[in-house]
């Protein structure tokens, strides 16, 4: 691992200060600022990774564009786990080349994990010429100098580094006013046969406590009222640190220092199955702050495809987990992820998933169509599944699912939950959101706005949703939907 020095930060500050005297000179000359567009793919360690492109650009004096076309820079930050990632991201670069034609100084960079699979470099190197900058997920610091290398009218600049990085100190442009993203650690160290993380990600790396903590200080200070800590497997943090002899040495101290911040909601993502602990449960129990709420990645129910897998862990143990967390913390919501159709998968074996989440009835889950990534160990495996085979399974587990959905919502028909308040309902007019500790999403109307601060209601009794974000309801539940709920206000604090 590289952890990069101060000097070398200080050698691209160097670069962000010329790149502002450029910015301010085009602004004098022709009263407009440049802006940016970033187009963030994949999971939310990715958009963490948006955020600190985003904040390093608005320390070059650019701005945030309202849209693709408004914008002098287009950043396409990729991700190689979805399904299709190849094709959306080739798709957009496609459309992106008229845009190009007819901006010509238009800036085109493509960044993230797909960059660092050489076939998907090359491919944008030969189809794509007009890309003009490429770099991988461990060299965003190193933007400002590839930047200022293009706007001099240098060549196009391609840099995928080897090194595992870890870099404190970058800006941040936080996306949103009270939910903020804290990325803990980076990288994998568990190989699973299907997963191209730990080859994009690079090895296990933990940030030092003290910088997460300082991280957590400053965004309770500054108003954040909910954070989510970030990893690819949050529960091996500080497995990789020499010295042991502080005071956080693991996930869960970890966990227990945050909860001591002044936030409403602490929330973390993601945990493997083989690596929650009692301590970490009993830090989850003895700490409100944290949500109730697990997300457990199961993959299968069968031992047999699970070892296939390298996931590490047996049904048994999966359900042993389960059921001592739920013995530790009674109104805990698990939510999961589920691949269908590996390798080799039998109806057997497909049983068996279906059985353990019988078992367990999840409260939601991903669920995926196996689809191979190209260097991972699962693509060379013999006897895929049929694919017609595969989409019956899907359904049938979605239908399951929905079913398990749908009956763990019906559970809050009648009562009152409390919900940190996101915003307005994206379909309705006058209709609120947000989400429980257990991660359901809730809607609600206000029957009494005299219930709301006044700065939220205006003269004709219309209510100005975004005064509401990162509030937190009381809200009484009266319909239950597979994916939602949807209730009438009863209480709210600012
Ligand atoms: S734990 Fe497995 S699935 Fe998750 S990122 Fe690591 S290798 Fe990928």
């Amino acid at each position: 691992m590289t952890i990069i020095e101060q000097a070398e930060l200080e050698r691209q500050q160097r670069y962000i200060g010329q790149i502002g005297q450029c910015m301010e000179a085009y602004r004098s000359e022709t009263g407009f600022s440049r802006r940016y567009w970033i187009h963030t793919y994949g999971c939310q360690l990715n958009e963490n990774d948006g955020e600190k492109l985003a904040g390093l650009l608005g320390e070059m004096g650019y701005l945030e564009a309202a849209g693709l076309r408004e914008a002098d820079l287009i950043i396409l930050n990729t991700c190689s786990v979805r399904e299709h990632a190849d094709d959306r991201l080739f798709g957009n670069l496609g459309r992106l080349k008229n845009l190009r034609q007819e901006k010509p100084d238009l800036v085109i960079a493509v960044c993230g994990c797909m960059m660092k699979q050489p076939e998907h470099v090359a491919r944008i190197s030969r189809s794509f010429s007009f890309v003009d900058l490429v770099f991988g997920p461990q060299d965003i610091y190193r933007l400002p100098e590839l930047l200022y290398h293009r706007l001099s009218d240098e060549k196009k600049q391609y840099l995928v580094g080897d090194e595992d990085t870890l870099v404190e100190g970058l800006p941040i442009h936080r996306a949103r006013r009270f939910r903020a993203l804290c990325s803990i650690m980076y990288g994998c160290n568990n190989f699973c046969t299907y997963c191209i993380v730990p080859y994009t990600r690079g090895r296990e790396r933990s940030r030092q406590p003290g910088d997460i903590l300082r991280e957590l200080r400053e965004l309770a200070l500054s108003g954040y009222r909910e954070v989510m800590l970030l990893g690819q497997n949050v529960n091996s943090y500080g497995q990789d640190f020499e010295e042991t002899g502080g005071d956080i040495r693991d996930f869960s101290d970890l966990l227990e220092a945050a909860a001591r911040e002044n936030f409403y909601r602490i929330r973390f993502m993601t945990s493997h199955p083989k690596d929650i602990s009692e301590k970490l449960l009993k830090v989850m129990a003895a700490n409100p702050v944290i949500e109730p709420h697990l997300h457990l990645p199961l993959q299968s129910g069968s031992n047999r495809v699970l070892g296939q897998m390298n996931r590490q862990y047996t049904r048994e143990q999966y359900l042993a987990t389960v059921t001592r967390a739920r013995q530790l913390i009674p109104n805990l919501a698990f939510s999961t992820d589920i691949i269908v159709g590996f390798p080799g998968e039998t109806e057997e074996d497909f049983a068996d998933t279906l059985d353990i989440m019988r078992q367990v009835r999840f409260a939601s889950a991903f669920t995926f169509l196996y689809s191979k990534r190209t260097g991972t160990p699962a693509a060379e495996m013999p006897n895929p599944v049929d694919p017609a085979v595969m989409h019956e399974r899907f359904d049938r587990l979605t239908a399951l699912q929905d079913a398990h959905s749908l009956a763990y919502n019906r559970q809050s028909l009648g009562q009152t939950v409390e919900i940190l308040v996101e915003g307005v309902s994206a379909k309705q007019d006058q209709v609120f959101s947000g989400r429980t500790g257990q991660n359901q999403l809730v809607n609600f109307t206000v029957a009494d706005p005299a219930l709301l601060p006044a700065e939220a209601r205006s003269p004709d009794g219309r209510i100005d949703g975004s005064r509401l974000e990162g509030g937190l309801a009381r809200v009484r539940v009266t319909d239950a939907k597979t994916f939602s709920l949807f209730g009438v206000l009863e209480a709210y604090r600012p």
